[in-house]
């Protein structure tokens, strides 16, 4: 199942680029595998498949480890929230962390980096509808953050908009802040308007339930 999901999924995502006035250079497939074992994501792996993303820095390591062994290419990339005391376990197992949002964390990747421990790519994360629960730094803070954190190797932007709500204005207003800051990733779109993303150029599509099926947590 995953993997004929898989092939739906990706040809859905070459037609919405086709279909793009101007779409990214190119848009790659962050298979989501939080909450899923190691059994439904060996299917993805056997379908070549090598990018993914887990929202939890303890069940990655629960899982990643071998499989990263097994695979060297593969790239994973932690899309939820990071605690400071969880950070120097992320820098070991993440290849991208999307999830930078806010100043302290910055101090502390830059502590890391003059220790001369390696930095993955990082992207900023946006609270775009600025909603209290949600991570993210404010749309009005983020240029200060992407400024002070200028001299990690940040490549663009994240945003979850708020359930329920038109997508599209918040991808534009991710867009536009990239753009303004020469920031050349868009990390967009899930499995409900991943397409709409894409319209509005994501660089990076993070979908789960559209692989693997409605989570039950
Ligand atoms: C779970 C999650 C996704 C995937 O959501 P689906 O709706 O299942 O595709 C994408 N991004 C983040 C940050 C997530 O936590």
């Amino acid at each position: 199942m995953e993997a004929q999901n898989l092939a739906a999924i990706l040809a859905r995502i070459d037609a919405a680029r086709k279909g793009a006035i101007r779409p990214a250079p190119s848009t790659r497939l962050v298979a989501v595998t939080k909450t899923h074992g190691v059994e439904r994501i060996r299917p993805l792996l056997d379908a070549g498949h090598r990018i993914f993303g887990e929202n939890r820095v303890q069940e990655a390591q629960g899982k990643w480890p071998a499989l990263k062994s097994e695979f060297p290419d593969i790239e994973l990339h932690l899309i939820g929230p990071l605690q400071t005391n969880k950070l120097r376990d992320a820098l070991a197992l993440f290849d991208v962390i999307q999830t930078l949002d806010r100043p302290k964390l910055v101090q502390a990747l830059k502590a890391e980096a003059e220790r001369g421990e390696r930095i993955p790519d990082l992207l900023i994360q946006v609270n775009t509808g600025e909603e209290p629960q949600k991570a993210g730094v404010a749309p009005a803070d983020a240029p200060a953050l992407i400024a002070l954190a200028r001299d990690l190797p940040v490549k663009g932007l994240m945003c979850i908009p708020p359930a329920d709500t038109a997508p599209a204005p918040h991808f534009a207003l991710l867009a536009k802040i990239a753009s303004e800051h020469g920031l050349p990733w868009l990390s967009m779109g899930m499995s409900a308007d991943f397409e709409t993303a894409i319209r509005f150029g994501a660089t990076h599509v993070r979908v789960g339930s559209a692989l693997f099926g409605e989570r039950s947590q």
